[in-house]
């Protein structure tokens, strides 16, 4: 079971793009044009004559913070992983990205600390550095460049249905407010964590897929710095630092410094609990100077965008394959499926592989008249890994923090994960094997082979 995991998971981060892709749709219509929406609306464009994106947003309005998605203004990094679904998809934006500002930062110029120490050099993948709304302006260019790709500017309200499948959205028009209906061939919900499609199909007489929650309590605070010109090719571009809750700094138990574009830095300081990050700038700067130096560093410039908090109360999952009547022709997809604790920035990366599970699913010759069992089955692999590395880790702190007692099985994983984490300062192939998982470039599951905790725990003794 777990070996079939494995397989999917590496199946579709390997993925190419179809071939000859099969023409299944007269139109289909995407549900939200944020990052989830837009790759969805790529994935289909292959597969429908037209490809309509109802977003609700006024969208693209530089400066200002977008009412649909209110965590875009937090620090946010692409994952290894994402970045090659997301170039495989849009080929070029990678290289158009760093023409616009954007910094690659190859593995020399990335550091992960753990409690002040840096790891030794783990994955070889270079890591896309840009402010959200930037990757997602870029991400929207391009797909909205594809010529069968249009936007509606509207709320979703709901859906009509024939046989047991979706056949029409209704809509209100931004502005007028005026109620119509879109006939339409297949449905994509990303309409983020707060998609109102469960209470829509419960409504409508369907299964409402099951919401798991896990507390994380998460307190971010992100601002942006200038980025001296003088900045050596050879320099630091990309740091995380993670604290044990033990050490805190001030509260704070996870940093992150990214150089982004017109020259600037992002600076991301988190806090679980009660724990606020810091919200002066005094009391951001103090932190950072306490975390590794290029903190330090970052913050030493301009302030170009005040501190901005954010929390999070819980992380979110919905799980659509124990529906035993659920309409046809429909999927979720991103945050819309699973929002995951955001420190461990997996939601772009999940999202773009939600895209290459459509894809599998729609060129393995579907059955349209039946709920979409066989693609929830493959985005649960894809939900599942990343959900055990980020509710797993949230878990273990949360406990650390709270002292809560802990089942013996799961303190024997937590203790296999310490031996890996401790090895990864001095080794380089556990080291490799940490942050391929982290990347989600591989499947969780490769850290629990006894070799691997064999290894760490030789390393960690000096034997
Ligand atoms: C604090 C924080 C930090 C994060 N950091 C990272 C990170 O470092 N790396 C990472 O990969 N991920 C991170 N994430 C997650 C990331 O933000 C999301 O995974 C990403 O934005 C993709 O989400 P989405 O497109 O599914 O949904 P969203 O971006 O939330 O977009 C949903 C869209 O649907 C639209 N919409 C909603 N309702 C309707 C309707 N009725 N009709 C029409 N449109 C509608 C909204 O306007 C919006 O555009 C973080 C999240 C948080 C909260």
């Amino acid at each position: 079971m777990i070996l079939d995991q494995i397989e999917a998971f590496d199946r579709l981060v390997k993925s190419e793009l179809p071939s000859r892709p099969a023409q299944l749709f007269g139109k289909a219509c995407v549900l939200g044009g944020s990052i989830a929406g837009l790759l969805a609306a790529r994935v289909l464009s292959d597969h429908a004559r037209e490809v309509v994106v109802v977003e609700s947003d006024e969208v693209n309005v530089k400066g200002r913070p977008r009412a649909g998605v209110p965590q875009d203004r937090q620090g946010h990094g692409l994952l290894p992983g994402g970045g090659a679904q997301i170039e495989r998809w849009l080929p070029g934006i990678t290289k158009e990205a760093e023409s616009l500002g954007a910094v690659l930062a190859d593995p020399e110029r990335q550091a992960i600390y753990v409690d002040g120490y840096r790891q030794a050099r783990g994955s070889d993948a270079a890591i896309l550095m840009g402010s959200r709304p930037f990757l997602e302006s870029r991400i929207r260019e391009r797909v909205l460049a594809l010529p069968n790709v249009s936007t509606v500017a509207a709320r979703a309200t709901g859906f009509e249905y024939r046989d047991e499948a979706v056949c029409a959205v209704r809509y209100a028009t931004s502005g007028t407010g005026k109620e119509s209906v879109m006939a339409t061939d297949f449905v994509v919900d990303a309409m983020g964590r707060s998609s109102r499609l469960s209470e829509w199909v419960e409504r409508d007489g369907y299964d409402r897929p099951r919401l798991e929650r896990v507390r994380t309590g998460i307190n971010y605070a992100t601002a942006h710095f200038e980025r001296s010109v003088n900045h050596r090719a050879e320099d630091l571009v990309s740091a995380l630092a993670r604290v044990s809750p033990s050490l805190s700094i001030d509260g704070v138990t996870v940093g992150a410094v990214n150089a982004i574009e017109d020259n600037q830095w992002l600076v991301m300081l988190m806090a679980y609990g009660e724990n606020g990050a810091a919200t002066s700038m005094e009391n951001f700067r103090s932190a950072c100077g306490k975390l590794p130096p290029i903190f330090a560093k970052a913050t030493s410039g301009a302030v170009t965008r005040d501190i901005l908090t954010y929390h999070q109360a819980d992380s979110r999952r919905r799980v659509f394959a124990g529906c035993s009547h659920y309409p046809a022709r429909l999927i979720s997809v991103g945050d819309a499926v699973a929002s995951y604790s955001p420190v461990y920035g997996q939601g772009i990366t999940s999202a773009a592989l939600h895209g290459s599970c459509l894809s599998q699913y729609l060129t393995s010759g579907p059955d349209l008249t039946t709920a979409a069992g066989a693609f929830f089955a493959l985005q649960e692999v894809v939900v599942d890994a990343a959900w055990a590395v980020s509710a797993g880790g949230d878990a273990a702190m949360m406990d650390e923090i709270t002292g809560a007692e802990v089942p013996e099985d799961i303190q024997r994983q937590r203790w296999g994960m310490q031996q890996i984490a401790q090895a990864t300062l001095t080794d380089e192939t556990v080291s490799r094997a940490f942050t391929e998982v982290a990347y989600m470039l591989a499947h969780p599951s490769v850290l629990g082979d006894p070799s691997l905790i064999e290894r760490a725990v030789a390393v960690n003794r000096g034997t």
